[in-house]
Formats: structure tokens, sequence, C-alpha cells
């Protein structure tokens, strides 16, 4: 289930546990990983956390 995690301001992709800014993107994620039992990558690379390595990978 896809649910806004008030204590990360983001929505919450309950399978895979990563956030994403829009509650689009994150029931994207959940209709893939239930479908496919895995991550999308596609979906996933737009999620805050990788969006967070991205930027710490430039420094
Ligand atoms: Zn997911």
């Amino acid at each position: 289930m896809v649910v806004f995690d008030n204590k990360f301001g983001a929505y919450i992709c309950e399978r895979c546990l990563l956030h994403y800014e829009s509650e689009e993107l994150a029931k994207k994620c959940e209709a893939w990983d239930k479908e496919h039992n895995s991550c999308n990558m596609v979906v996933a690379r737009q999620s805050i956390e990788a969006k967070s390595r991205k930027e710490a990978l430039k420094q």
C-alpha cells in the first residue's frame, strides 16, 4: 500500500520502502513490485533515496 510518511514528508511504497515525491510514482512502484516481485529500476531511480545517493556520489 502507498501511504504518506509524515515523518519523512513523502509517499512511501510499503513493498520496497522507497520514498517518492509524488503519490503517482509510489503507486507505480508498488504496482510493479506486486506484479514482478522485484523493483523497476526506472521507477526506483526516481525515489528520494536514489536521488540523495546520486547527490552524495557527486561530492
Ligand atoms: Zn516499491
